[in-house]
């Protein structure tokens, strides 16, 4: 509990302006006290001084310049009542006497001082003052000043000023007492200001911290309110920034997880609609072969779906990272025309190459490129009727080779040109499997290929007169001039 406490912010902020604004009250207040301590002890000192003068004028007989009438004996008297401190005078011969008023002063009185301290008190050569002489005898503190004087009959005497310095010690006391205050109010005023302060600041993140929790039970509707410029606020706008992304990719995902359990779920069921019927004769086995036929052609969709997926699958978690080489794309498009051979024959397709150069080299993921071109030219095969025309180009600008496949097929409504590229989005929605039906996950592999390569794809189609679908690729310098004829040939070329 309090570790925890001490992590808080608040607990961090206190103990920072704790330490800087008592430190420095300390560190000024000390100075402050010390400085009004010494300036004190100089100026009682000096008042210390003036009297002890005033004694040394009455003792030498001088009364009268000290302003003070009357014999030496009750002069002193007068003096220690007045001051209220004690005056003693040793005689040569060790005869003591001694002036006070107040009877706190009486045990110093009795017993007066060793001929140790009075030596020791005279011994300096300018008379300084001597704290508490008097040690464990009076319950005050005391200042005593000591000197020798002449006496009117030319002897010499011992002279002790000794005052109660309890008075000094108050009011040092009191300056202490002051400083112990200002560092309370300043404790005070530190932690209300502090509180305040990070009240203040960790509230944005507090709300910020509740709002971030409900996103993470899948809530991703509420947003954090944005309000003034600063750091918390740039949080703010950046989760806000996230839960956006993150609902997306939420309903995606809920789209997807649909897509993929419908696609699977209408041919497994009319699969074993039609095995149960041929299971329980009501199919008979003279219709067995078209049933058959059927069953085979959902499964190859169904096969072919599963690897479509995997496809997207791996082109999005990035796991293909794409192999850049250098190639002749014109050389992959007939290469890849002739695996279509079949087929153009059976629909009689007139297919038209055009290359506005013989070759064209282009810096790409070849297996990825004809992914591309298989499924483009699939569909344009595919939605295009009987005896259609087939056209692929290729040509150059500025850094892009262009490659254009162009059918005279069906073409798609404009309404769908902007989805074609979309997970799952077919053109025709009626779901009844036919065996042109696909599983609208071709043109999206397509597509992130052609992101993930950085380059474009755009697709022109008028419903009814057909599609054109072009994609740039980086054009690349050929590698026969790049690398001049050497150990008899080219390092690429076309085989
Ligand atoms: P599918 O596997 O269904 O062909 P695609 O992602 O390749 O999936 O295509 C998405 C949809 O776009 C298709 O269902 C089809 O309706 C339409 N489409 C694609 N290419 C063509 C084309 N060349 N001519 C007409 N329609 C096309």
């Amino acid at each position: 509990m309090r570790r925890d406490f001490l992590r808080t912010l608040f607990s961090r902020m206190l103990a920072t302006y704790l330490t800087v604004t008592l430190g420095l009250i300390l560190i000024v207040g000390v100075t402050v006290v010390a400085l009004f301590q010494g300036q004190l002890r100089t100026e009682m000192n000096a008042q210390l001084v003036r009297e002890l003068q005033q004694v040394n004028e009455i003792v030498s007989s001088n009364a009268e310049s000290a302003g003070l009438p009357g014999d030496a004996d009750s002069l002193l008297g007068w003096l220690a009542r007045q001051s209220g401190n004690m005056i003693e005078m040793y005689a040569p011969d060790g005869t003591r006497q001694t002036y006070f008023s107040e009877s706190k002063w009486g045990s110093a009185a009795a017993r007066g001082l060793s001929e140790e301290t009075r030596a020791d008190c005279l011994s300096k050569t300018e008379p300084s003052a001597v704290s508490n002489l008097f040690d464990g005898l009076l319950d005050f503190p005391t200042v005593s000043l000591g000197a020798r004087m002449l006496t009117a009959d030319g002897t010499e005497a011992l002279v002790f000023l000794h005052r109660d310095d309890s008075a000094a010690k108050r009011m040092a006391d009191a300056a202490w007492m002051e400083v112990l205050l200002v560092l309370l109010i300043a404790i005070l005023f530190s932690v209300i200001a502090v509180y305040y302060t990070t009240s203040r600041m960790t509230k944005p993140f507090m709300e910020i911290s509740d709002i971030v929790q409900r996103y993470s039970k899948g809530d991703f509707n509420i947003r954090i309110p944005i309000s003034g410029t600063d750091e918390a606020t740039q949080l703010a706008r950046s989760f806000n920034n996230m839960a956006d992304q993150l609902k997306d990719l939420e309903a995606t995902r809920r789209s997807f997880v649909a897509n993929v359990s419908h696609e699977l779920r209408s041919p497994l069921t009319s699969m074993r609609g039609f095995l149960e019927a041929m299971q329980d004769g009501t199919i008979g086995r003279e219709e067995y072969d078209k049933y058959i036929d059927i069953v085979l052609s959902e499964t190859r969709r169904m096969t072919s779906m599963v690897n479509d997926l995997l496809d997207l699958a791996r082109i999005e978690s990035g796991t293909t990272a794409i192999k850049l080489e250098i190639f002749d794309i014109n050389e992959l498009i007939r290469r890849t025309l002739i695996t279509f051979e079949a087929r153009i024959y059976d629909h009689k397709m007139e297919v038209e190459v055009k290359f506005a150069q013989e070759q064209y080299y282009v810096e790409a993921d070849n297996a990825q490129i004809s992914q591309v071109l298989r499924n483009l030219i699939d569909n344009a095969i595919k939605y295009s009727p009987m005896n259609s025309k087939l056209r692929i180009a290729t040509y150059a600008l500025r850094k892009e080779v262009y490659v254009s496949i162009q059918d005279s097929g069906q073409g798609i409504p404009e309404e769908d040109v902007p989805h074609v590229f979309d997970r799952f989005y077919k053109v025709e929605k009626a779901h009844t499997p036919t065996k042109q039906s696909g599983t609208g996950l071709g043109l999206s592999i397509v597509k992130r290929i052609i992101d993930q390569h950085g380059q474009t794809i755009t697709l022109k189609s008028v419903k009814g007169k057909g599609s054109n679908f072009t994609f740039t690729l980086k054009r690349a310098p050929s590698p026969n001039r790049r690398q001049p004829m050497q150990d008899g040939g080219a390092k690429y070329g076309i085989q």
